[in-house]
C-alpha cells in the first residue's frame, strides 16, 4: 500500500521519530504549526476517523494517551495544548492514514481558521 505514513512507520521514509511502541509512532511535523508539533500515528493503517470501528477502540485510546505522554515530556500539558485530527476534504486532510496533531507552545484562537 503507498501511504506515507504506513512507510514512515515502516522506516521507508526518514522522520524525525519522538516516540514508538508496537502499536504507535509519533514524529515531528515536518511542517510544524506550533513550538510543538508532532503526529501521533497507529501503525494500523486506517484511512480517515470515519474508517475506525470497534476493534480499533482501545488503539484511539491509546493515541490519545501517547498525545499525553508527548504533551507532558514536551511541556506543555499544564499551560495546554490541541489534538486535531482532520477527516477528508473541507477539513483539510492530506494524509489518509489517521493522525493525531499534537499542538503546543503558543495560544491557539477559537473557532479555528
Ligand atoms: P493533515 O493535513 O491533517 O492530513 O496533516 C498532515 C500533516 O502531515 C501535515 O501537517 C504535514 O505537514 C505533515 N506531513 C506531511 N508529510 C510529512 C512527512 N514526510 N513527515 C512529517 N510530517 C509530514
Amino acid at each position: 500500500m503507498d501511504c506515507l505514513f504506513c512507510r514512515i512507520a515502516n522506516k521507508e521514509i526518514p522522520a524525525r521519530i519522538v516516540y514508538e511502541d508496537d502499536l504507535m509512532v509519533a514524529f515531528e511535523d515536518v511542517n510544524p504549526q506550533a513550538p510543538v508539533h508532532v503526529l501521533v500515528i497507529p501503525k494500523k493503517h486506517i484511512a480517515t476517523s470515519l474508517e475506525i470501528t470497534e476493534v480499533d477502540n482501545a488503539l484511539i485510546g491509546l493515541m490519545f494517551q501517547t498525545a499525553n505522554k508527548i504533551a507532558r515530556e514536551r511541556g506543555v500539558a499544564g499551560s495546554g495544548f490541541r489534538m486535531v485530527m482532520n477527516c477528508n476534504k473541507d477539513a483539510g486532510q492530506s494524509v489518509f492514514h489517521i493522525h493525531l496533531h499534537v499542538l503546543g507552545g503558543r495560544l491557539f484562537q477559537w473557532p479555528p481558521g
